[in-house]
């Protein structure tokens, strides 16, 4: 039965040994994750790399804060963004995810409209697992929209350094 309900997403910004976003998209109960070295993009054209990390608990959605060293992701973490997506008609996103290959619609305060997720080769000898995140062409395209713009988090209007 394909799923064309709404689903939560969130972007958490994170300052752990880089700089990086993360993708979180509400799937079967879990968060499905991939991290952006440079955060995603409105532009057209404009690929980012996305490397599929493991699920997240879904109650880690709100989770902004401080890591502490020693443990995983040790670092700063805030809301960057957040929202629902819906999956394209036909696309459930357990499988579509599966395949490799994922377009879905968000609907967020700071990232809106269609975004494909798509699985690339990885190179020998890579452990991560690359994606790309690209943006479909629609009216919330913006070749100018830069994330480095947007710093303070959705949540609690704090900024990364602030916590
Ligand atoms: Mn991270």
């Amino acid at each position: 039965m394909p799923n064309h309900k709404r689903n939560r997403f969130v972007v958490q910004m994170h300052q752990a040994s880089h700089l990086h976003y993360d993708l979180r998209l509400e799937v079967d109960g879990v968060l499905a994750s991939w991290a952006i070295p440079k955060g995603p993009s409105l532009a057209v054209g404009k690929p980012r790399l996305a490397v599929h990390v493991d699920n997240h608990p879904l109650s880690y959605r709100d989770f902004e804060g401080i890591i502490p060293a020693g443990h995983y992701g040790a670092g700063r973490v805030i809301v960057w963004d957040r929202g629902t997506y819906r999956a394209t008609p036909g696309d459930e996103p357990s499988k579509a995810i599966a395949k490799g290959k994922f377009t879905f619609d968000l609907r967020g305060e700071k990232l809106h409209g269609r975004f494909t997720l798509l699985k690339i080769h990885r190179r020998p000898n890579e452990s991560d697992e690359p994606w790309l995140l690209l943006k479909d062409r629609d009216d919330a395209a913006d070749a100018r929209f830069d994330p480095a713009n947007f710093p303070e988090s959705v949540k609690t209007g704090r900024r990364i350094d602030e916590l």
